[in-house]
Parts: structure tokens; sequence; C-alpha cells
């Protein structure tokens, strides 16, 4: 099958997509489009691998989403099952999110858990799938989760992934480059100018696109539900910020694609 187009990181488990998930699949292979689906608990994890199961432009990603459930613990019992799965291509998405809470308990809470998760990837040789969210106007999240990463990379050579839904500044795009981790950036960047610094400081073998489906729709669909055939937008998006033509773009995002999540 040809894969023209990745997007990296989509939720066809939610529910916006029970009624209708055979057309999108269908408007996807149309495009040559491939998505990574990505759970945020147990069920929409276990969700991800059997739609990844039943169609062939369908990964998994499987994980714990730091604030999707304020009472979530880690638990390696599923996730080993799930991360066994030959379709399983990223454990995530994990991390830390501190955009309404200032809690150190709850603080702490989130980085057991994405502790135990960037363990758990590390010594099954998988790339992790980062959520960072900061405190509006700072970048906290993003320096505890780099202090954390920094940290366990010292420990095990194979920690490694990609950070979703980059809003990081260039300082902190550098720290995870220089960990070895890729950035991906999603249809945010089609309408505000932003991210337009930070796209263009990292090299285009570092980046991805993502469509974050349901969420963060693309100019010129924004106001409808978002679908991963619209990456091809953040893909024209970012060659355009880059100065790329969009095909030279989109091949070396599809070899990131694959040097990263193995497919
Ligand atoms: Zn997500």
């Amino acid at each position: 099958m040809e894969r023209a187009y990745v997007d990296i990181h989509s939720h066809l488990n939610l529910e916006h997509f029970a009624h209708d998930l055979p057309e999108v699949v269908m408007r996807m292979r149309a495009q040559q489009v491939c998505t990574i689906v990505v759970g945020v608990d147990a069920a929409t994890s276990q969700k991800a691998v059997l739609l990844a199961e039943n169609y062939p432009e369908i990964y998994a990603c499987v994980g714990i989403h730091p604030v999707d459930d304020l009472h979530a613990v880690f638990d390696p019992d599923w996730l080993s099952v799930l991360a066994a799965h030959e379709r399983v291509v990223a454990i995530g998405e994990c991390g830390l999110d501190y955009y309404r809470t200032d809690d150190p308990n709850e603080k702490k809470r989130q980085s057991n858990i994405f502790s135990a998760q960037i363990e758990f990837a590390a010594t099954h040789s998988l790339p992790l799938m980062l959520h960072g969210r900061p405190t509006r106007g700072t970048m906290d999240a993003y320096e505890d989760m780099l202090a954390i990463l920094e940290d366990m990379s010292r420990r095990y050579s194979t920690v490694r992934g990609n950070a979703h839904f980059f809003v990081g500044s260039i300082p902190i795009a550098r720290r995870f480059l220089a960990l070895n981790f890729t950035l991906s950036f999603p249809g945010v960047i089609t309408f505000a100018r932003e991210y337009d610094e930070v796209v263009q400081y990292v090299p285009v073998d570092m980046l991805h696109a993502e469509t974050d489906a349901p969420y963060a729709t693309p100019e010129p669909y924004r106001g409808t539900r978002n679908e991963p055939v619209y990456v091809t937008e953040i893909v024209a998006k970012i060659a355009q910020i880059k100065g790329h033509d969009v095909e030279t773009v989109r091949a070396v995002l599809r070899e990131n694609a694959r040097r990263v999540f193995g497919f």
C-alpha cells in the first residue's frame, strides 16, 4: 500500500468517528494517508489497537494521558499486553499538563505516571508520544518533562520519540532535538502565525505533521470536524513556512515517520 502522507497523531478511536469511520478511512485510502491513532487510557488504547487490526492505514499508540483521567495510575499489565501487538508503534500520549493545575500533588501524580511510561517505552524499545502543555505564558511543563527525559536518557540509551502538538519556544525545541526527539505540529499552524519561527527553526528531518483529529482543524476546513486527510494542508503549510516545495517536504516527512515509528 502506498503511503504518501503520515498523520502521526489522531484520535479516530473517539466517539466523534463512531458513525462514519469507514468513510473517513476510505478518504484516507484515496489520498494515500495513514495515521497513528493515539490512546489516552486503557479503553481508548485498546480501541486504537482494534482499529489498527481492521485497517491497514491505521497504527496504534497506547498509553496514559496526563490529565484525561485525574485518578489514572500506571498499570503495566494492560500496557504490556497492548504494547506487544505488532501494530503498536509508540507509547503515549504521556507527559505533563499544567494548564489547569498548580497543585504540587497533582504534578507529582503526573510525573510518576510519566516516568513509569518512559521507563516502559525504553525497556520495550518503543518511541514516546509526548503531550506537554505549560501554564499560560510559561514553559513550566516542558521544563519539567525535559528534566525527567534528560535524566532517563542517561540511564536508558533507548529513550526517544516525538513531542506532539508542540507549543514550546525555540530553546525548548533545541533541548528536545538534543535528546533526538522530533517535534510535530497540528493544523493550528495554518491559521496562527506564532508557530512560524519554531517551525522554521526545526530541521525538516526532525518534523512531523499531525491532525490531532477530531480537534484542531486546519484551514480551509475550520469549524468542521478534523480528520486525517487534512494532514495534506499541514504539510503544505510547513513547506510554505520553510520555503521548500511541497513534494520535497512531503517525502522527507514520510521518511521521518518511517524512521521514528518504524513503518
Ligand atoms: Zn492527542
